[in-house]
């Protein structure tokens, strides 16, 4: 087993004075590493560092050396990649080939806001009274705490960092439980880069003490949270008993809408990598498939095809296409969803826990279920596993009436060659984002986040600036 990890506080690596957590390899089921739970005090340790970090320099730091390090972080994370890819593959499961390119993309994210750090500005406001100036100052929160799931955690992580740090806000981040490496290897970078000490922070630790210690901590302004939808309310509740800003970027259960008309080879090709990247634990996973009655059967044929070729096994082997789900209980869970589906619909593909070689892990097949009702419970909760449900439907009404038919609104997609369908359906799905013709695609220029129980608030693009600053109106009265 790995060493005892530590918390980074002040610019300082501590070692946690609590209890001590396993962290697991879910391709092995072996321990990667024990990680210190962080306490109320040492949370507080980190809130108060990076409360003196803000008070002391940062909140005053010019934009252009804000601006500076966010790039000197950004190329750092870039050169090591492949280093901290493979740690974060070894930690929760992703391939190897897809964590450093989402390094790649995470230090994209912060370019864009790097670029930032010197455009946040307030207005001059024209008034009626006389003499007057009147105008507006844009400024950064204080201390955010970013509290991120263990899915995507390094791009996760840094959706609230970037954005967090431009606005010239000090931060502390928690990694999740299930794989805090990739964020605590991030910590090295992030010192080298130069950030003065105090400004990021990060303790590892669960949810039920280290989590609810940062929530509840008066000294944070604002809180970003990845995370369910059934944390994320408890974590508003919360914040809303304090009146404390937060940003809740939870679960979903997108619709993926194919007409009859669409390109139905790229279709099915998109679908099946929309619902099966990083094993379904996505939350923008395109788990239920609407497919016109019309090209249903074609449909089904091909998505299968491709699912059938969607290479699963060891994440550091670069042909690999799929890992591990992240630990045994997610596994249960998974295989539960699809026993359950068995009565009413057909497991058309898959839905068994994969042995061999692959044994000691959490692997399952890539799952295609089909004939799904939209009131059965495979299409309704959020499972967050490799399982792909296929829901028929007659006409362009009745299938934007299902896709708006659910709790969550993350994403949505559609496939047609009509332009005007193309609209009309995007315009009418009740989502944050909406694909047409493509499934995945997140840039750092777009704003990013839920409707109804997916969320509250925006990450990416300039609307992410809104969560980390406020405004104040200076009214001046010139004689
Ligand atoms: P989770 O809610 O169990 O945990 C998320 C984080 O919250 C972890 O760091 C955890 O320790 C912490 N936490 C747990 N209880 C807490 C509490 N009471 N107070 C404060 N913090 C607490 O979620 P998870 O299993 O890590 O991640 C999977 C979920 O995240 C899925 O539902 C997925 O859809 C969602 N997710 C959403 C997005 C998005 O952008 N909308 C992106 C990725 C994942």
């Amino acid at each position: 087993m790995g060493a005892t990890t530590k918390h980074f506080i002040g610019g300082e690596w501590r070692t946690g004075e609590g209890s001590t957590m396993t962290d697991l390899n879910p391709s092995t089921g072996k321990p990667l590493a024990e990680f210190p739970v962080g306490t109320a005090e040492e949370v507080d340790a980190a809130v108060r560092a990076a409360r003196d970090a803000f008070d002391n320099g940062w909140r005053d730091a010019t934009p252009s050396s804000r601006r500076k390090l966010l790039l000197k972080l950004a190329d750092l994370i870039a050169s090591n990649a492949t280093e901290i890819g493979k740690v974060a593959s070894e930690d929760m499961g992703m391939p190897w080939a897809f964590t450093i390119g989402e390094a790649m993309f995470a230090a994209e994210y912060i370019e864009y806001y790097a670029g930032w750090a010197d455009k946040i500005h307030g207005d001059t406001i024209p008034l009626s009274a006389p003499n007057t100036l009147d105008y507006t100052l844009r400024e950064p929160i204080g201390v955010a705490a970013a509290i991120v799931p263990w899915n995507s955690p390094l791009s996760l992580a840094i959706w609230k960092m970037a954005p967090a740090l431009a606005c010239g806000n000090a931060i502390v981040v928690k990694p999740s439980e299930l794989a805090p490496l990739a964020v605590l290897r991030l910590m090295d970078l992030v010192a080298e880069a130069g950030f003065p000490p105090g400004v990021v922070n990060c303790v590892s630790g669960d949810g039920a003490l280290t989590g609810s210690a940062l929530v509840e901590h008066p000294g944070v302004g604002v809180i970003a949270f990845t995370g369910g939808t059934a944390t994320g309310r408890k974590v508003a509740e919360r914040a809303g008993a304090q009146l404390k800003r937060v940003s809740l970027e939870l679960g979903g259960k997108s619709a993926n809408i194919v007409f009859a008309d669409a390109d139905i080879d790229a279709a099915a090709v998109q679908a099946g990598v929309g619902c099966f990247i990083n094993t379904g634990q996505q939350c923008i996973a395109g788990s239920r498939v609407l497919v016109e009655e019309s090209i249903h059967d074609t449909f089904l044929e091909k998505v299968i095809a491709f699912a059938s070729n969607w290479a699963t096994g060891d994440p550091l082997q670069p042909t690999t296409q799929m890992g591990p789900l992240i630990n045994e209980a997610s596994l249960e869970r998974v295989l539960a969803f699809v026993d359950d589906a068995r009565g009413g619909a057909e497991i058309a593909l898959g839905g068994e826990r994969l042995g061999g070689d692959l044994a000691d892990g959490y692997f399952v097949a890539p799952t295609i279920v089909a004939g799904v009702r939209n009131d059965m419970r495979i299409a309704r909760e959020e499972i967050f596993g490799p399982v792909l449900s296929i829901i028929p439907f007659r006409d362009e009404a009745e299938a934007i009436a299902i896709a708006n038919d659910t709790e969550y609104g993350l994403a949505g997609g559609v496939w047609t060659n009509d332009l005007h369908r193309a609209h009309r359906v995007a315009r009418q799905i009740q989502a944050g984002t909406v694909w047409v013709n493509t499934w995945l695609a997140v840039n750092p220029q777009t704003p990013f986040g839920g409707y109804k129980a997916s969320g509250i608030g925006r990450e990416g693009g300039k609307e992410a600036l809104d969560v980390y600053t406020q405004i104040k109106n200076v009214y001046v009265q010139l004689r």
